[in-house]
């Protein structure tokens, strides 16, 4: 079956990792598929040919999330390419570890931009392209619940920032029928976090299921709140971490 069928996605950072997947799984289910990116032209490129090669519809665009105007205008692409636009996933995302002491105060603002701003910046953008049954889901993190390590403070904030700002904004758009969620992941597979070494092991140790989860995981849920039995769910920000906050 394909419950996307007709839909269009809009994948803010789908060059690689959960993003990525994301893109990937949203189009198996029938959906029209533009993907952002900012470095990785190549691997973007890579996604959208696996997606048309399968016989789905896929564009890559190239727009840094720090950069509102490349944001919005990347949405506004999307939607007049494909002709309208039902689905914003914000999942472009960025790590800077740093104690209180020592995170530079650009590593602040940085975090900020991409983590929090280009959020409401793309969710405005696609608000006003969105019809009844439109869907935007963010991709916050269990961090916002639980910051068990050093170092991890000002990422923490930003991803409870999306907490609050899914409150709101399923409060703004319900009346014209668009949920507006948070999918909080716990440790998963990527580049940003990888399943090797010291740290990861230590993160295993504090979770309920002693593992990392893979980026299709993270898809699947996603796929979920897209969907039409998802109707119902709104302003929510719903853990998928493995125990990790529990
Ligand atoms: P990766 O670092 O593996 O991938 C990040 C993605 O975001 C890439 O597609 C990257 O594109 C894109 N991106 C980053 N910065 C920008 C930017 N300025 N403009 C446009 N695109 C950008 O990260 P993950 O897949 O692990 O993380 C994805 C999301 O999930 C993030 O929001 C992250 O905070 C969150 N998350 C991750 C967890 C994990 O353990 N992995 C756990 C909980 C949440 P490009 O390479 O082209 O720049």
């Amino acid at each position: 079956t394909h419950p996307l069928q007709g839909k269009v996605a809009f994948v803010q950072g789908g060059s690689r990792g959960i993003g990525a997947a994301i893109a990937r799984r949203l189009a198996r289910e029938g959906a029209a598929v533009a993907l952002t990116y900012m470095a990785s032209a190549e691997r973007a490129e890579a996604v959208v040919a696996d997606i048309t090669a399968a016989g789905g519809q896929s564009i890559a665009i190239r727009a840094d999330s720090a950069d509102a105007a490349a944001l919005q205008q990347a949405v506004r692409q999307a939607a007049s390419h494909f002709g309208r636009l039902d689905i914003l996933v914000n999942n472009a995302g960025v790590l800077a570890w740093g104690t209180t002491e020592d995170l530079s105060l650009e590593d602040f603002d940085r975090t900020l931009a991409i983590n929090v701003r280009s959020v409401f910046v793309a969710s405005q953008e696609a608000a006003r392209h969105m019809q009844e049954g439109g869907r935007i889901i963010n991709i916050g993190s269990t961090n916002a619940d639980r910051m068990p390590v050093a170092g991890g403070a000002v990422y923490a904030m930003s991803k409870s920032a999306l907490v609050g700002l899914v409150k709101g904004m399923a409060r703004d758009l319900g009346p014209r029928g668009i949920t507006v969620n948070n999918v909080q992941p716990g440790p998963v597979d990527t580049e940003m976090n990888p399943d090797a070494g010291e740290s990861a092991e230590q993160l295993k140790a504090l979770m309920a299921l002693h593992r990392y989860g893979k980026a299709e995981e993270i898809a699947g849920f996603v796929a979920y709140l897209a969907g039409p039995e998802a109707g119902y769910v709104t302003g929510a920000s719903l853990s998928i971490d493995g125990g990790f906050a529990a």
